[in-house]
This record gives C-alpha cells, sequence and structure tokens, in this order.
C-alpha cells in the first residue's frame, strides 16, 4: 500500500485572513485530504474480493480437516488390527505417567490397555453376580443361572 501522506496541521491565522476562513480552509484541506485517500470502488471491490477469498480457503482447509478426520474414524472402525493372515498388527509403547499404549500399525488407532471405567464397573458387577451365583462364565460366555432382576 502507498504511503498516505500526512493529515496537515492546523495553520496559524496569517495576516489578512480572519480566524474563520482559517478553519473553514483548514476543513476544505482536511476534506480534500481525505477524498484523496479514500478507496475507489475498484480497491473496495478489490479488498473485498480478497476477504471473501481467504474466508472461503479458511473454509476449505475446514472441511478438508473434516473429511480426513471423519475418513480416519472409518477407517480405524473398519480394521480389525489384524494383518491379512490374523496376526494381530498392534504394537505398544510404554508412557511416562505408567500406562501402556497399544497403536494398531495398519489404521493407528491409538488403543490402552488400561480398562475403561465402564469396564471395570461391568466387570465388578460380572464378578458380584458370579459370587452371588446368578451367573457362571463358562468357557468365557456369560450364563445366567437365575434371573437377575431377583
Ligand atoms: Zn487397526
Amino acid at each position: 500500500m502507498a504511503e498516505q501522506p500526512p493529515i496537515p496541521k492546523p495553520l496559524e491565522p496569517a495576516g489578512g485572513m480572519s480566524a474563520a476562513a482559517m478553519k473553514d480552509m483548514q476543513a476544505m484541506m482536511v476534506a480534500a485530504f481525505q477524498a484523496a485517500n479514500a478507496p475507489t470502488a475498484e480497491e473496495l471491490e478489490k479488498r473485498e474480493a480478497e476477504k471473501a477469498r481467504l474466508r472461503q480457503r479458511k473454509l476449505n482447509m475446514i472441511r478438508l480437516v473434516e473429511t480426513e478426520v471423519a475418513a480416519k474414524r472409518r477407517r480405524q472402525e473398519l480394521c480389525r488390527h489384524k494383518k491379512p493372515d490374523g496376526e494381530d498388527c498392534v504394537g505398544g509403547q510404554d508412557m511416562s505417567n505408567g500406562k501402556h499404549v497399544l497403536i494398531c500399525l495398519r489404521c493407528q488407532k491409538v488403543m490402552s490397555d488400561q480398562p475403561t471405567e465402564e469396564m471395570v464397573i461391568a466387570q465388578t458387577t460380572l464378578q458380584r453376580l458370579a459370587e452371588q451365583g446368578k451367573l457362571k462364565i463358562v468357557n468365557g460366555k456369560i450364563q445366567v443361572t437365575e434371573p437377575l432382576n431377583t
């Protein structure tokens, strides 16, 4: 952008010119200055087009990220985390907080071998019901031996 000329400073009344005439001249100079520096219709149009272009670029980037995130999620949901021969393709890493994190080498899904809160509750509930004789776990399958709602 071109450097803008400084706004004219108020002038001292000169000989033969009244303060009021001086003030009028000052106002005319300021108006002329503003008119000279006002953006043209073409400049305004250019600025708006540039703004619109940047806005559109930002939107495109957001859509791209959203699309990539959705595609990754879909890939991870469909992944069996196994190699074609049926063997697990999960690698592990020990974290500084003592947890062990697993990551699928195919879909990059990060999994933790720490049971979630829901898993702990489910496990505790199953154990309690088993202790009460309401169910048995046979070959990894749960068998209900008594109605659970009693
Ligand atoms: Zn996977």
